[in-house]
């Protein structure tokens, strides 16, 4: 059985430091997707929040205790911070799991994730007062120059819901490092322990306005973020429909933007495998960890043909022994999906697939012995063809489609064959072959055709083809560990920029060249009157 005694706290928007209700005091509940239970609400931010919150963080950059602080200052709250979302962490993992389904070993880990998160940018923020001014020599005797590295300004961050606190942690420790004045807005479906790091904020004593929170609808409340006026940047992590909004809101003000969206990643499993169980297991961590809801989870299996049988018959055996139950059960593996909505989405795409002719190898049902909550069964579908929707599209659930291939050209153009670009894994013990699919070359292969006439006049017949997989994160021999050094984000129609690493702080950075003409001769272009 479930056992939980948290009480789910009631709180406010976090604005200037405090709590303050919402202008239009609208409240959304949050529903428990393990037991479909109302369990508490929160509050439902609107532009007029907006408003006044973005003015908050334009006082705050204004302000000495937060617009001039150092690095080595700003490190000091990053770090309380971290040791107090470490201090808390059995409840708000809990909090977590009980707010958007995901195991209560997962919550555990992605505050651990969380709070290295901020010591990291802590260390980022105090390598920064080094490298804040950086002279550059120009060679010349005329000028000198320097590169200042300051705060971008105030900065929209807007978050999805399957990694609550650690994805809004990716953007809002770098932001802070930078000294940027942040709003956060987190995802509707999941709004509560964001809201608890308003309340760490304020306990470690953050200045007023350099965070703000605001939860709410994203027509509502991140739809106005991304076209204010005096927000200086959106940072945006979420569906690719949703990005293309905020993407176009933010185009008309010229504002920059990040995207970091979604993917329909690849697992390519080749025949040299030592240890099928291992390219199993990661097979699995790689489609069901997070109920599959994974921007980077490997949902299509690309399997050499020769192995594919015993392959699979391994894969049902492990996806059979999966404890799917209420995420705070112990040893629970899989579980619900986030929301009614999302658990429709994933039916759909599992009656989708096979109205279209795959075949349901594995799963695709509700698990029998749970009457409530949005569960659905780790899923496996074979006989896929590349026109199929469940070839194309993201589900975002756990849902593994399989195509088997037989060479190596086939193996990286079915890897290849998507409009996104986040991730992508492959599981082969020839070093030669990995390296080929990591970096980008152009090779002579016999699949591809192009007709080039040379310079005789001849027409001949070669064959190109990029080996590589083209996407933002590869992983080889394991798919999805995560490292908050490692730039994150992808290519293609899964984004633009990186959240982590030492790009995530750039990207809250503004680069300001400074000149100064040192001579005192004129500068002597126009002709001088005195010299009429
Ligand atoms: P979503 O696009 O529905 O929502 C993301 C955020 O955008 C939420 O906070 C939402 O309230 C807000 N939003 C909605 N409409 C808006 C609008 N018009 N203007 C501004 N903001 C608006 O995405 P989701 O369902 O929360 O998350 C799942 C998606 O996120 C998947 O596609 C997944 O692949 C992607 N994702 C990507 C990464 C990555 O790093 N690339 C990481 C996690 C999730």
């Amino acid at each position: 059985m479930a056992i939980h005694n948290v009480p789910i706290p009631s709180r406010q928007l976090y604005i200037d430091g405090e709590w303050r209700e919402p202008v239009k005091k609208k409240r959304i509940p949050i529903i428990n997707p393990a037991t479909e239970d109302i369990i508490g609400d929160f509050p439902a931010a609107t532009a007029e929040d907006v408003d006044i919150a973005v003015e908050a963080a334009r006082r705050a950059l204004a302000r000495d205790d937060w617009g001039s602080t150092t690095g080595e200052q700003r490190a000091k709250y990053l770090r309380a911070i971290a040791a107090k979302v470490l201090e808390r962490k059995s409840e708000l993992a809990i909090l977590e799991s009980l707010d958007c389904g995901k195991t209560l070993f997962e919550s555990a880990a992605d505050l651990d994730d969380v709070a290295a998160c901020f010591e990291y940018y802590a260390d980022l923020a105090e390598a920064l007062d080094l490298k804040r001014k950086t002279p550059v020599d120009l060679h010349l005797d005329s000028f000198k120059s320097y590169v200042l590295r300051e705060p971008l300004g105030v900065v929209g961050l807007i978050t999805p819901w399957n990694y609550p606190l650690l994805m809004a942690t990716w953007k809002v420790a770098p932001a802070l490092a930078a000294g940027c004045a942040a709003i956060l807005k987190p995802s509707e479906l999941a709004s509560i322990t964001c809201l608890e790091l308003g309340e760490i904020c304020r306990e470690v004593g953050l200045p007023p306005g350099a965070l703000n929170i605001l939860t709410g609808l994203g027509p509502e409340a991140g739809a106005p973020l991304s076209s204010h006026p005096h927000v200086d940047k959106i940072s945006f992590t979420g569906s690719a429909a949703t990005g293309a909004k905020v993407m176009t809101a933010a185009a008309q003000l010229v504002k920059p933007v990040t995207l970091e969206l979604g993917g329909k990643s690849p697992i390519v499993v080749f025949d040299d495998i030592d240890n099928l169980d291992i390219a199993v297991e990661w097979t699995l961590f790689g489609c069901f960890a997070n109920t599959g809801q994974v921007c980077t989870a490997t949902s299509r299996l690309i399997i050499q043909e020769s192995i594919a049988s015993a392959f699979l018959d391994r894969l049902i055996l492990w996806t059979k022994n999966i404890k799917i139950s209420d995420p705070l059960e112990e040893d629970c593996k899989l579980g619900p999906i986030v929301s009614s909505a999302q658990y429709e989405k994933v039916m759909k795409f599992i009656s989708n697939a096979k109205n279209e002719g795959a075949t349901i190898l594995y799963g695709g049902e509700r698990p029998q012995h749970l009457k409530k909550g949005y569960y659905v069964q780790p899923t496996i579908i074979t006989d896929v063809n590349t026109s199929m929707e469940i070839w194309k599209e993201e589900v975002f659930g756990p849902v593994l489609c399989v195509k088997t291939f037989k060479t190596e050209q086939e193996a990286i153009e079915l890897a290849n064959d998507t409009k996104y670009g986040l991730a992508s894994a492959i599981m082969s013990k020839d070093a030669g072959r990995c390296e080929r699919f990591t970096k980008v070359g152009v090779f002579l292969i016999c699949c591809k055709q192009f007709f080039l006439i040379n310079r005789h006049g001849i027409t001949t017949r070669v064959n190109w083809i990029l080996q590589a997989f083209q996407t933002g994160i590869i992983w080889i021999n394991c798919s999805q560990p995560s490292f908050c050094q490692l730039p994150f984000g992808g290519k293609k129609r899964s984004g633009f920029g990186r959240d982590l690493g030492e790009m995530g702080l750039e990207k809250y950075l503004n680069i300001k060249q400074v000149t100064e003409y040192t001579c005192d001769d004129a500068w002597a272009f126009y002709k001088s009157p005195s010299k009429n």
